[in-house]
């Protein structure tokens, strides 16, 4: 079985001085496989100073270069040592108006450049009590299936985050999460890949990870708040070894 993947979101959170302390307590181990996404004005440091883990970004742009201001090429996270990026993120949905399309476009670059998207769905809470838990991060994969095409699906991450869990300290119940990844492992194997790792994010902290990460379609974590502070996001990568 392939090992269980944590990653980290550390959002708009972060300076110099206080990611030193993160750095110097946060390293490799043995079992599973993690990263942080750091803010882009960061990932200069993160890459010199992260010892065995993989770096990552939070964002991307659907542009290669020219004039689009602000914007930070996959390319440039390439040569930042990024290895992964994240696509899609609710925050990014909602408060920045990126819809499936565009989100699509942006697994499509990162993949251009051989950056691992980190490709999250998931459902609001009405939509959750609605009954479309499954219909919302069906309809989100299918967009980005459309523009990246079945051979690269291989080689992304799916995160699927509940919008509601999100921040909120209410994490999905194991089995609400498991009959969601069953279902998206499903749609993977249909597209012939079974392999792709399947992450849960939302309100994932140390003391409920190994729980969630020991059902069986959920591959690891991606972890907001928690991930912060060395010593809460290396207690979650611990748990994620612990049931790999
Ligand atoms: C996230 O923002 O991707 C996330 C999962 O946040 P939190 O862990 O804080 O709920």
């Amino acid at each position: 079985m392939t090992q269980k993947l944590v990653v980290g979101n550390w959002k708009l959170n972060g300076g110099l001085a206080a990611n030193e302390a993160f750095f110097g307590a946060a390293g490799a181990l043995a079992g599973v496989d993690a990263a942080v996404c750091v803010p882009f004005p960061y990932l200069a440091q993160a890459a010199a100073r992260l010892r065995g883990l993989a770096l990552g970004a939070q964002t991307v742009s659907e542009f290669q270069s020219g004039a689009y201001t602000g914007e930070v090429s996959a390319e440039m996270l390439a040569d930042l040592g990024c290895r992964y990026v994240i696509v899609g993120h609710s925050e990014r949905r909602a408060l920045f108006g990126e819809d499936d399309a565009v989100v699509g476009r942006k697994a499509a670059a990162a993949l251009r450049v051989g950056l691992t998207p980190i490709v999250c769905v998931g459902e609001s809470l009405a939509e959750r009590e609605a009954g479309r838990a499954l219909e919302v991060a069906g309809r989100q994969l299918d967009a980005v299936l459309a523009v990246i095409g079945a051979q690269a699906l291989a080689r992304v991450v799916i995160a699927y985050e509940p919008v509601w869990a999100i921040g909120t300290g209410r994490a999905a119940g194991v089995d609400e999460a498991q009959a969601v990844h069953a279902d998206i492992r499903g749609w993977l194997v249909g597209q012939g890949a079974a392999a792709v790792r399947v992450l849960y994010g939302g309100s994932v902290k140390a003391d409920n990870a190994a729980t969630l990460f020991a059902a069986p379609d959920i591959d690891g974590g991606l972890i907001g708040g928690a991930s912060l502070a060395a010593r809460d996001f290396m207690a979650i990568c611990q748990a994620a070894a612990s049931v790999a």
